[in-house]
């Protein structure tokens, strides 16, 4: 199936996000972001796209000596996308990275993801790597490292998973035991680990978790790790890809079983300081969680593609208006119509939460802004990460699901390709933290940051950026959204200021109890404030088509979206009211 990157819409909510926090522009203009956007756009539908179904087929294959042969075309392709340069995007200039914002990142992120989200998740883990290691790693170990993983020569991987230690991170028990001279022997077993077997680079730096000998109990005794595959020396380090995972879906990513010191104990060098390994992973994770919520999008981006596409060519029915039977497009159909504005409309909301979140992420490093904008715009994107993975992963399944369903029983069999984006989406919701965790991580640690003065912060800003685009049109229908999104907002805030106080007073029932529902209500408002943004913008700025389709696009997320928003502030408020206790009848065996 063909995947055409919508340069368009990125483009549109780029402007959108941008306006949320003027004077304060970001790092690249216009033309540069449209000329990267239009390369990548190539390189996705040329090179990457058509080896996304032929890699779902292949699968990437463990073989008995425990090397692992990726699908055929992967290898190729991969030294193509290094070469060309989209590997070191992001990277620090200093290791040969080109500097580019998380901005214009995530949009290059969501297109590699509609074009083959497995081939992807290799230069992904490896940016987090390559984020991490700039963070956290001695000066000798950046110099012998950063270089040849931000080419992409060598690629990243993230060991943190083990059989007893999945969100609880606490319980992990790989061992690193100290060497004689500045390096550590590690013993243990990782699972589930993405790409950590493959034949597409020389050598793959594992970044791994683990507890030093004599360490505290808990998550404050946990150390990061670098361990490479191949040593300095050339010589190849104690450590093996034991299994593979038949999965789902993404069949072309290697999910590995690595066996760490199965001999005289794999060689691993200490990454920041003797038990702050989790803090130094979250900088990792952290990058790759806004990723996933852009893995999602990017999926409902190629599934919505797809089914529009079906949409016109199926003839099936007579329109319900016709006095006679006539074949028409399903397209003509009202419910086909609500599916396709369901999947258009939700991909644009989940684009927009999560370019809102990198351009905030931005903001929080730029040197013309003061210590206090930077602290406020870092805490924001802090609160606005666990939306983003939750958000964007959970409408990646929704809406290739709902491609599936406007395909017929054509897209329930695997032929026509559609099935297989509702299989590789599943894993998002549950990787880099379960959505369910996301939404914990936002009511027990963000919306009380500040004891609740960002998110307030950020509500009233959207609530005055929106009134300032309204008071410059005369268009009922516009002022109108604006009307109905700032009441939406202003729900927000309520359900926000509830769970700041059930934070402050331990109510923790109460919190974990709404604690999707709330994260959903803040995906659902801010999707739909910044597309009611987009809709006034292009109308503004006179730019027809442009204006049409969103104003389109706001009026569903109005008309659809909002109202839910006030039934999920409903369902807040009432705290674990509905919850039944665990020792409760309902929930016996
Ligand atoms: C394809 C794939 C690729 C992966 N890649 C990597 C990788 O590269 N590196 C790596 O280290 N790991 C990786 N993982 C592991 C992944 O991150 C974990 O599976 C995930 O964090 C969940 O852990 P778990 O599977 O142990 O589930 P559990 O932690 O057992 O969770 C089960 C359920 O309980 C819920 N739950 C658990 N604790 C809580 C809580 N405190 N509050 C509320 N709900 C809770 C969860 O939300 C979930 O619904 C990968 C997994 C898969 C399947």
């Amino acid at each position: 199936l063909a995947y055409k990157a919508p340069l368009d819409d990125f483009l549109v909510i780029i402007d959108a996000v941008r306006q949320s926090a003027e004077p304060h522009q970001g790092a690249e203009d216009t033309s540069l972001i449209e000329a990267i956007l239009q390369e990548a756009g190539k390189f996705a539908s040329e090179e990457l796209a058509p080896l996304n179904w032929t890699g779902d087929r292949q699968g990437a294959r463990r073989n008995e000596d425990g090397s692992v042969t990726m699908p055929s075309g992967f290898a190729k392709v991969y030294h193509k996308w290094c070469d060309a340069g989209w590997n070191s995007l992001t990277a620090n200039e200093a290791y040969g990275g080109q500097g580019l914002s998380h901005l214009l990142a995530s949009c290059v992120n969501e297109i590699w993801s509609s074009a083959n989200m497995s081939f992807h998740l290799c230069p992904l883990l490896t940016t987090g790597a390559v984020e991490a290691l700039q963070a956290h790693a001695s000066d000798h170990l950046k110099e012998t490292y950063l270089p040849s993983l931000v080419s992409g020569q060598w690629t990243g991987t993230m060991n943190l998973t083990e059989p007893q230690a999945g969100s609880d991170l606490s319980t992990i028990k790989t061992k690193a035991v100290r060497g004689e001279d500045e390096t550590y022997h590690l013993y243990g077993q990782k699972i589930y680990i993405t790409y950590g077997e493959h034949d597409m680079s020389e050598n793959i730096i594992h970044l791994v978790l683990a507890r030093i000998e004599g360490a505290p109990e808990g998550t404050k005794g946990i150390s990061l790790f670098l361990v490479p595959k191949i040593l300095p020396d050339g010589s190849q380090n104690d450590v093996m890809c034991s299994g593979a995972e038949q999965k789902i879906g993404i069949h072309a990513s290697p999910t590995c079983t690595m066996i760490f010191g199965d001999q005289e104990g794999a060689t691993g060098w200490l990454v920041g300081e003797e038990n702050r390994g989790l803090n130094c992973m979250f900088t990792m994770m952290n990058n790759a969680r806004l990723n996933v919520g852009l893995q999602g999008v990017g999926i409902a981006e190629r599934a919505t593609q797809a089914a529009l596409g079906f949409a016109h060519e199926r003839k099936q029915g007579t329109p319900l208006e016709a006095a006679q039977k006539q074949d028409c497009a399903i397209l003509a159909h009202s419910d086909v119509r609500r599916m396709v504005m369901e999947m258009k409309t939700q991909t644009a909301m989940g684009r927009a939460i999560c370019l809102f979140c990198a351009h905030m992420m931005d903001l929080s490093d730029q040197d013309d802004l003061s210590n206090e904008e930077r602290l406020y715009y870092k805490d924001l994107s802090a609160l606005l990460t666990p939306i983003a993975k939750a958000f964007g992963a959970d409408i990646g399944v929704d809406i290739a699901s709902m491609g599936i369903q406007v395909h017929g029983g054509m897209g329930y069999v695997e032929e026509t390709g559609v099935a297989q984006y509702w299989r590789d989406a599943r894993i998002a919701p549950i990787y880099e933290g379960t959505n369910g965790i996301q939404a914990m991580d936002l009511v027990m640690r963000k919306v009380s940051l500040q004891d609740g003065a960002v998110v307030k912060k950020a509500i009233a800003e959207l609530k005055a950026s929106l009134q300032e685009l309204a008071n410059k049109t005369q268009k009922a229908d516009l002022i109108a959204f604006v009307q109905d999104v700032t009441k939406a907002l202003q729900e927000l805030l309520l359900s926000s200021e509830t769970l700041v106080q059930w934070r402050l007073s331990q109510h923790y029932d109460h919190l974990g109890a709404v604690a999707v529902p709330y994260l959903k209500q803040w995906g659902l408002t801010l999707g739909s404030a910044v597309l009611v943004k987009a809709a006034l913008l292009t109308d503004q700025h006179d730019q027809k088509n442009r204006s049409d389709y969103y104003q389109a696009l706001a009026a569903f997320a109005v008309q659809t979206y909002v109202p839910q928003c006030q039934a999920l502030h409903e369902i807040i408020v009432k705290g674990s009211d509905g919850l039944a206790a665990v020792d409760h009848p309902v929930f016996a065996l």
